[in-house]
């Protein structure tokens, strides 16, 4: 298996997931590790809440940048923790049967954690 493939995949895959995630979000300041979504309108000072529609407007578009946000940043953390493995030299390994995950599901995605058989 050739890990520097896999890494080069995976770091490439981490930068397109923090630009995104910046479109969404910010680093929490405090937790370098957390993301928090941009533009809550419960912690917003610059609005004056005068409008009920644009309050639940306002709501309900942070709620969906929420929503992804948790998903980018759950595959963010997945792809980090894949480059870990890589450092730690356990990438690749089931984390059930500890064979060696199947290169074609490396290749469809090489932060898996398992092989094809264990699945979740
Ligand atoms: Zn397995």
């Amino acid at each position: 298996m050739d890990k520097n493939y896999y890494k080069k995949k995976l770091e490439e895959e981490l930068e397109l997931l923090e630009k995104e995630l910046k479109t969404v979000g910010t680093i929490n300041p405090d937790n370098k590790a957390d993301w928090e979504t941009v533009g809550d309108p419960e912690t917003n000072e610059n609005d004056d809440h005068s409008d009920p529609n644009d309050n639940a407007d306002d709501q309900e578009e942070f709620g969906e940048r929420q929503a992804i946000l948790r998903d980018l940043e759950i595959r963010f953390n997945n792809v980090k923790e894949a480059l870990q493995r890589i450092d730690d030299d356990t990438f690749g390994k089931c984390d059930i049967c500890e064979k060696e995950i199947e290169e074609k599901r490396l290749e469809a995605n090489p932060a898996a954690t398992t092989c094809i058989e264990h699945t979740k």
